[in-house]
Formats: structure tokens, C-alpha cells, sequence
């Protein structure tokens, strides 16, 4: 694609809607920045300690890991093990071999962890009341918009999205009936799933609608 010139430029995106918005959400991404490094201040904690918390009490219990955390900050293991460590002193997170599998350590929140992750749910409210503040359908428009751009950095790795199953192309609601301890099903991991598992986090989210198109 042919550059329009840079959107930094005032001049160049004065002529563009696209070079506006596109720095609009910069400034957006500026303000988020800053709403997490003041939330985990006021509790004692470094930008990417804050998102290893809010990692931990949100995303599915089985990328609770090392590699989970590394994905989930786009950092190398070696930063993700430093966070974890950190953590671990602050008494907030446990390291644990896995039932499953003892060549795995998982990390798991102290009962603190997840006290402190509670702490921390208020960050974005600010970001939220300006958007309660449109129109109902001003709101759909701009979520399709959003998500639309946010596919587009998950295409170009910029960015892991984390979702819940239920929107997933993978996930098959109540596909075990007979079984109440885990109901669903995932199609990816082919195996089944509780349903506490299916409001968590994933990071093998597909959206329905890429996969049928
Ligand atoms: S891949 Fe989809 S269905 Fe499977 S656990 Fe992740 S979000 Fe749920």
C-alpha cells in the first residue's frame, strides 16, 4: 500500500479521516498506558506485574505458565520468569508442578494474588464511561469497527486477543450432557470443558465468523 504520509504529520493527516483516527487511538493507547502503570502503583506494581495479575485470575487455568505469561506480555520467557519471581516474593503468586504433567510448572495467585488482581478492576473506567456516554448504536458501530482493526494487529502479531468460548468457532455448548463437571467441549483441544472454563480467557480464541467465511 502506497504511504499517505506520515499521521504524526499535522498537515498530512489534516487531509485523511484514516491518519486522524489513526492517531486518535494512539492517544487512546497513550491514556491506557498510563491508567495501568497509576492502578499498579497505588498497589505496588510495575505495568507488567499489573497484567500478569489480571493474566492469572482471567485467562484459562491451563496457560497459567511461564510460556502463558510470556505470550500473554510479548516478552521473552526470561522477562516472564523475572515477573513471576517478583510476584512470588510479593507473596501474590505460587509456583506449582502441574498434576497432569510434573515436568510443568504452573503459577497460581495466593489468596493476595487474587485480592490484589480484584484491586485492580477499576483501571479502565474512565475509558469505559466516555464510551457508555454514545449512543447504544453509536457504541455497536464503533465495537465492529474496533474489532475489525484489532484483527488486523492480531494478523501482523502485534497483538494476542484473549477470549472467552463463548463466540468461538471451536467451542460445541452442552456437547457432553451427561457429564455436569464439564458440559462443553473444545473442538482445538478436543477436550472437553467445566463451565467456569468457558468465561475464562483464551488465547486459541477464533471468532465464529472467520472461520464460516
Ligand atoms: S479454543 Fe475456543 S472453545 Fe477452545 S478453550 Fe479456547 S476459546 Fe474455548
Amino acid at each position: 500500500m502506497a504511504t499517505q504520509g506520515s499521521p504524526f504529520n499535522p498537515r498530512l493527516r489534516s487531509e485523511r479521516f484514516s491518519g486522524q483516527i489513526a492517531i486518535a487511538l494512539f492517544r487512546i493507547a497513550q491514556g491506557v498506558q498510563v491508567m495501568v502503570r497509576r492502578s499498579g502503583q497505588a498497589l505496588g506494581l510495575s505495568p507488567a506485574q499489573t497484567q500478569a495479575l489480571l493474566f492469572l485470575a482471567y485467562a484459562r487455568p491451563g496457560v497459567h505458565t511461564i510460556g502463558g505469561l510470556a505470550q500473554r506480555l510479548q516478552a521473552t520467557m526470561a522477562t516472564a520468569s523475572e515477573v513471576a519471581d517478583a510476584l512470588e516474593r510479593k507473596g501474590l503468586v505460587v509456583r506449582e508442578p502441574r498434576p497432569e504433567d510434573h515436568r510443568i510448572i504452573g503459577l497460581r495467585l495466593t489468596g493476595a494474588g487474587r485480592r490484589r488482581a480484584a484491586d485492580l478492576e477499576g483501571m479502565l473506567d474512565d475509558l469505559e464511561a466516555a464510551v457508555a456516554e454514545l449512543p447504544p448504536d453509536d457504541q455497536e458501530h464503533l465495537h465492529r469497527i474496533l474489532q475489525h482493526i484489532v484483527r488486523r494487529m492480531v494478523e501482523k502479531r502485534l497483538v494476542v486477543v484473549y477470549e472467552m468460548c463463548w463466540g468461538c468457532a471451536f467451542f460445541r455448548p452442552m456437547a457432553h450432557p451427561d457429564d455436569p463437571a464439564a458440559p462443553h467441549h473444545c473442538a482445538f483441544m478436543d477436550a472437553p470443558l467445566p463451565d467456569a472454563h468457558t468465561y475464562t480467557e483464551c488465547p486459541d480464541f477464533t471468532p465464529r465468523a472467520e472461520v464460516s467465511a
